[in-house]
């Protein structure tokens, strides 16, 4: 007998690569952090002998979901300024809560409530945007979470740093700091077209190309943010960073709400990635992303949260779903964005976007042991004639039951293991206090 340190026995598993199939009676072995093998239980239990054995008998077991865009310190701006369009909410309320808020104390408590909350929902990897990156890879190594940590650039200054050249060597800094780290990698995070030039946008690809880290950059957000570039600079913003050589495999465009066909098409062509928030764009009324366009045209669709203070909930399975959602009614095409693809863009697609495809995304052997299980049963959800259906069309995060990250189990049975609730609700309540005395 091989020993193994865990099994997990679900009723059902979609293993996402190399098949979507739903298969029943099957268990997965995990062993020193890594997935072993996917097989009929009956075969497991004859070959393995394992340290734990969990049974989940109304489950499906998935591959982590991946946020593959956040800003997982602005949980504690969650609900502070709802109901505004996005440049009055950017440069009136958060811009300026920030520069009087923002700290390594304020980042590393936003980003434990956002990474409990995201475990609490089934994600397992987040990419983030937000200052003091060094404090966010920290928070998530503490927690045993999986983070692409954005090396934020701007040209204006904040706590972090106080130009463009600083704000580079900072994320540079942390970038070493966490080189080979299981759980960390880093991407360069230029905030957007327009809040960075074009000569930090230049060297951000210089570096980016190369390091071979990609570029995570909010893109093609809001009309406003087109017909500004076009009297700015003559050109749309992805023409722009075309001309600067960014639209390349390493391009993570988030949002990408204003596309033509032709923009689509060079997506397409470079091998770019779009990371899409739908829930963000609804709520900040930005505009509906071509999904299903972009997805026939070749371009590798990842998905994100957002921010909490624009969303409100950091819920990757409520993303998978208005996804689908959105898409249909977008394209007007009730077959646009089947469950399939939804769960293809919460997983295996934001793996790929983070250049992450060969760890994790997939139940494959030899990757991560990165699994989330979530049940399947009870009065909201029966019958399940389709597990994957259920999955996308029905579940909810309340559902989901086990998070293991590398193996290891940080969400049992709907309990946290790695953090205590009380504490992150007192420094949730902290914060909100001084919020509060500022927006007086
Ligand atoms: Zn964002």
């Amino acid at each position: 007998m091989e020993r193994i340190d865990t099994l997990i026995t679900p009723r059902w598993c979609i293993a996402v690569e190399p098949t979507m199939q739903v298969q029943e009676g099957v268990s997965l072995a995990v062993d020193k952090g890594r997935i072993v093998a996917l097989l009929p239980t009956a075969e497991a239990l004859g070959r393995f002998s394992p340290g734990a054995v969990h049974e989940r008998p109304d489950h499906v077991l998935i591959p982590g979901l991946v946020n593959a865009h956040t800003h997982a310190a602005m949980n504690l701006f969650r609900g502070f300024a709802d109901d505004i369009p996005l440049r009055e909410w950017l440069e009136e309320h958060i811009w300026p809560a920030e520069g009087r808020w923002v700290s390594p104390e304020f980042v590393a408590d936003g980003t434990r409530l956002a990474i409990a909350e995201m475990l609490r929902g089934g994600i397992t990897c987040f990419a983030d945007m937000y200052y003091f990156p060094d404090v966010v890879a920290d928070a998530a190594v503490a927690a045993g979470m999986r983070a692409a940590v954005g090396m934020i650039v701007l040209e204006f200054p904040t706590a972090w740093a106080q130009d463009a050249g600083e704000y580079l060597t900072k994320g540079l800094a942390v970038r070493d700091r966490f080189k080979g780290h299981p759980l960390i990698t880093t991407t360069f995070a230029p905030h957007a077209p327009y809040t960075v030039g074009d000569e930090t946008l230049q060297r951000v690809r210089q570096l980016a190309d190369q390091l071979e880290v990609p570029v995570h950059i909010h893109v093609h957000e809001t009309a406003h943010e087109i017909s500004e570039s076009l009297s700015q600079y003559g050109r749309r913003p992805l023409a722009r960073l075309e001309g600067l050589g960014l639209v390349t495999p390493g391009l993570m465009a988030v949002h990408a709400t204003q596309l033509d066909g032709d923009e689509i098409d060079g997506l397409a062509r470079a091998g770019a990635h779009v990371v899409h928030c739908p829930r963000s764009n609804l709520k900040l009324a930005s505009g509906a992303c071509r999904v299903a366009e972009l997805s026939e045209a070749g371009v590798n669709v990842a998905l994100g949260t957002d921010g909490a203070a624009s969303n409100n909930r950091l819920d990757l399975l409520a993303e998978m779903q208005l996804a689908a959602l959105l898409a249909k009614l977008t394209a007007a095409d009730a077959c646009a964005v089947p469950a399939a693809e939804a769960l293809r863009m919460a997983t295996i697609n934001g793996a790929r976007a983070l250049n992450l495809e060969q760890e994790i995304g997939s139940l494959t052997p030899g990757k991560s042991a990165d699994v989330t299980c979530i049940a399947l049963a009870g009065l909201t959800q029966d019958p399940v004639f389709d597990p994957l259906s259920a999955l996308v069309y029905t579940a909810g995060r309340e559902q989901v039951s086990d998070v293991w990250i590398a193996g290891q189990h940080l969400l049992n049975q709907g309990e946290l293991s790695r953090f205590d609730p009380a504490d992150l609700r007192a420094r949730a309540d902290h914060w909100q206090q001084r919020l509060l005395e500022f927006a007086l």
